[in-house]
C-alpha cells in the first residue's frame, strides 16, 4: 500500500465534507423555508460547509495518517456524517422500520459520496499543478467570504446597544428591572407563583391592553411610548417572508435612551427573533443581548455532523432561549452591575409557540410553529401557519386542551424562573433597591374566535395582558386598579418611577395619573392576514380591515366579542370610525408601499 501525501488525504476529507455538506444544505434550507433575508439565507447555505469541513479535514487526516492509505480518509468522514444521520434520527424517535430504512439509504447515499471523493480527488491529483493550486485557491476563498459573511451577520444580530452608557451622575432613583413575558395572558398570568408573590407588594391594573396581537410592534409601542400607527413598526413588507417586517424607526421617544440620559445603566436581555438590533429595538439601550439568537444558530446547524452528534451526547450544552438561560444571563449581570442605579429589561419567550419542546433547543419562531402538533401524518408547513392560526386546523376539545396544557407547562417553567430570580434578589439586597414591572406583549388565543395563538386578530384574548407595578423600598402591600390602562402607559409609568420627569409622552404615569374610562386605544400592526386596524375603549372594540369589513363590539354586554354591532350601534359606530386612521394613510406617513400582507390570506 502506498502512503498518500498530507495533501492529498486532506483534500479527500475537503471533497468528501463538501459532498456531504451538500446534503446537510439541501436538509437546512428545507426546514427554514423563510429566511429572513437573502443574507441569512446565503447563511444557512454555507453554514453546513463551514462546519463540516471544520471537523472533517482533522478527522480525516487522523485517518489517513493512521491508516496511511488516501481512501481511509473520506470513508471515516462520511461514516461519521451517515452515523450523525442514523443516531438522529433514532433520538428523534423513529420507528425501527424507518431506521431500517433510513440506515439503507444514508449508507447507499454515504458509499455513493465517498466513492465520489474519492474519484473527484484523483482527478483533481490529474490536473496540473497550476489549475490545482487555482482550485485550491478558489476554494480557500470562497470559504473564508462565507465564514466571514456568517460571522458578521451572526454577530450583528445577537448584540447591539445604541445608547448612552452608565455617564454623567448616578441617578438618585432606584434599579428597575422590566419583565415581559411573550404570549402570556392575563388570566393565566394571575395564576403564576411569581405574579402572585410581585402582587402582594405591588399594584396590579387589570384592565391592561396592549396594542398590537404579536411582539414588535407591542415592544415598540412599549419602549416608545407610541401606539402602533404613529411608531409604524411591525408592518409587512413582503407577502413572502414573515421576517420582513418595518423597524422601530430612528429617532422616536425611547424609554432606554431617556433613562441612560438620566444616568442609569441599561442593559436588556431577550428572546425573540424580533427584538434585534435589525429591528431597532435596541435603541437607546447601553448593551443588548438576544439570546434566542444563540438558538437560532443551533437550529441553523441543525443538519450538521457536529450538532446530530452534540444533541444525543450533550443536548444541555447547546446555547438555548429558554427561562433558565435569560435567568442566569440576568444573574451574572446583576452580579457585576456595580452601585450605580440600573434599568434592566428580560424577555422570556416560553410560553410562545411552539409549545411544550423546547429541551435544549430553539424555540425556532423562523419555523413552522407546529411542534405541539404530535399526531403523525398531519404536517403542515410554513405557509400553514397562517391556516393554523385562521382556525383551519380543527382538533377535538381533547387535543385543544392538550395543547392549552403544553402552554401551561411552558408558563409554569418561565414562572419558577422567574421565581427563582426574584429569590437572588432578594438574596442580594437588590429587592428593596428595585421597582420591578411586570407585564406581556400580548396574549394568547385558544379558539375563542376560531385560531390559535396570535398574530392575525385584534380581540382581547390576543390584547389583554397583565401588568404589575411594584415600587422600590418597603413593601406597601397589595394594590389593584381597575380602569382601562394601556401599553403606551407603561414608559411613563417607569420614568415616574425613577424619579425622572420628561413632559411629552403619550401615555400616563399609572402611578398618579390614571385617567378613568374615557380614554381610546388605537390598535393595529397585525402580523398576519389582512392588516386591520382599530380602537379599544372601556366600552366598546371597533376593528376595521383593509378591505373596508367593520366589526363593533360592546364589550360590557358582550366581553367575548362575538357579536358584531355594525348593523345596530349606529351613532357609537360614527364615534370609533372618526378615531381610526384608516390604513392607507398610516403606510403614507410611514412612506410605505400599499399592504403586503403575510400568511394563509393571500
Ligand atoms: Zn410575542
Amino acid at each position: 500500500m502506498t502512503r498518500s501525501s498530507p495533501g492529498r488525504v486532506l483534500a479527500a476529507s475537503f471533497v468528501a465534507a463538501a459532498l456531504a455538506a451538500a446534503v446537510d444544505t439541501v436538509l437546512t434550507l428545507g426546514s427554514n423555508p423563510d429566511p429572513a433575508s437573502a443574507s441569512l439565507r446565503l447563511g444557512l447555505a454555507v453554514s453546513p460547509l463551514l462546519v463540516e469541513t471544520a471537523w472533517a479535514c482533522p478527522a480525516g487526516l487522523i485517518a489517513g495518517w493512521l491508516s496511511g492509505g488516501g481512501r481511509a480518509a473520506p470513508a471515516t468522514v462520511v461514516s461519521l456524517w451517515a452515523l450523525g444521520i442514523l443516531l438522529d434520527a433514532w433520538r428523534a424517535g423513529q420507528s425501527v422500520l424507518a431506521l431500517a430504512i433510513i440506515a439503507l439509504v444514508v449508507a447507499l447515499g454515504g458509499l455513493a459520496l465517498g466513492r465520489l471523493a474519492i474519484d473527484a480527488t484523483a482527478a483533481m491529483a490529474r490536473l496540473p499543478a497550476a489549475r490545482r493550486h487555482l482550485l485550491w485557491t478558489a476554494a480557500g476563498l470562497a470559504l473564508f467570504a462565507s465564514a466571514s459573511s456568517v460571522t458578521r451577520s451572526g454577530l450583528h444580530i445577537f448584540g447591539g446597544g445604541t445608547g448612552p452608557c452608565a455617564s454623567g451622575a448616578a441617578p438618585a432613583g432606584p434599579n428597575i428591572l422590566l419583565v415581559s413575558v411573550d404570549a402570556l395572558r392575563a388570566d393565566t398570568a394571575r395564576r403564576m407563583r411569581s405574579y402572585q408573590r410581585l402582587a402582594a407588594a405591588g399594584i396590579e391594573y387589570t384592565e391592561h391592553f396592549t396594542s398590537s396581537p404579536w411582539t414588535l410592534p407591542s415592544i415598540a409601542s412599549l419602549m416608545t411610548g407610541l401606539p402602533p400607527d404613529l411608531h409604524g413598526a411591525g408592518l409587512s413588507l413582503s407577502a413572502h417572508a414573515l421576517l420582513a417586517k418595518t423597524p422601530v424607526p430612528v429617532g422616536l421617544p425611547s424609554l432606554a435612551r431617556t433613562l441612560g440620559t438620566n444616568g442609569y445603566r441599561t442593559h436588556a436581555i431577550v428572546t425573540n427573533p424580533f427584538l434585534t438590533s435589525r429591528y431597532g429595538v435596541d435603541e437607546g439601550f447601553c448593551s443588548f443581548e438576544n439570546v434566542t439568537m444563540g438558538g437560532e444558530l443551533v437550529r441553523g446547524l441543525a443538519h450538521t455532523t457536529p450538532m446530530r452528534l452534540a444533541r444525543i451526547l450533550a443536548p444541555r450544552a447547546l446555547p438555548s432561549d429558554r427561562a433558565s438561560t435569560v435567568r442566569a444571563h440576568a444573574e451574572r449581570w446583576l452580579a457585576t452591575a456595580g452601585d450605580r442605579p440600573f434599568f434592566l429589561w428580560l424577555h422570556f419567550l416560553d410560553p410562545h409557540a411552539p409549545y411544550g419542546d423546547r429541551d435544549g433547543d430553539s424555540t425556532s419562531l423562523t419555523l413552522d410553529l407546529m411542534a405541539f402538533q404530535q399526531e403523525p401524518g398531519l404536517m403542515v408547513p410554513f405557509h400553514g401557519v397562517g391556516l393554523l392560526r385562521a382556525g383551519e386546523y380543527r382538533p377535538g376539545p381533547d387535543e385543544r386542551r392538550r395543547i392549552a396544557g403544553l402552554y401551561q407547562q411552558d408558563v409554569d417553567f418561565a414562572d419558577q424562573e422567574i421565581g427563582r430570580l426574584l429569590d437572588f434578589l432578594a438574596g442580594r439586597d437588590l429587592a428593596r433597591r428595585t421597582a420591578v414591572v411586570f407585564t406581556a406583549d400580548h396574549g394568547e388565543e385558544f379558539w375563542e374566535h376560531g385560531g390559535v395563538e396570535h398574530g392575525r386578530t385584534l380581540y382581547d384574548e390576543v390584547l389583554h395582558i397583565p401588568l404589575l407595578v411594584v415600587p422600590a423600598g418597603e413593601p406597601r402591600g397589595a394594590a389593584s386598579r381597575g380602569e382601562p390602562s394601556n401599553v403606551v402607559d407603561v414608559a411613563p409609568t417607569i420614568l415616574a418611577l425613577a424619579g425622572i420627569e420628561e413632559p411629552g409622552w403619550r401615555g400616563v404615569d399609572l402611578l398618579t395619573g390614571l385617567a378613568g374610562s374615557e380614554r381610546a386605544f388605537n390598535l393595529g400592526n397585525l402580523l398576519f392576514g389582512e392588516e386591520w386596524t382599530g380602537v379599544r375603549t372601556a366600552h366598546l372594540k371597533y376593528m376595521r380591515s383593509e378591505h373596508g369589513e367593520e366589526r363593533l363590539f360592546d364589550l360590557i354586554a358582550d366581553p367575548g366579542e362575538q357579536v358584531n354591532q355594525v348593523g345596530s350601534m349606529h351613532e357609537a359606530l360614527a364615534a370609533v370610525r372618526a378615531l381610526v386612521r384608516p390604513m392607507p394613510a398610516v403606510r403614507a406617513d410611514l412612506a410605505l408601499a400599499p399592504a403586503a400582507a403575510t400568511g394563509a390570506k393571500q
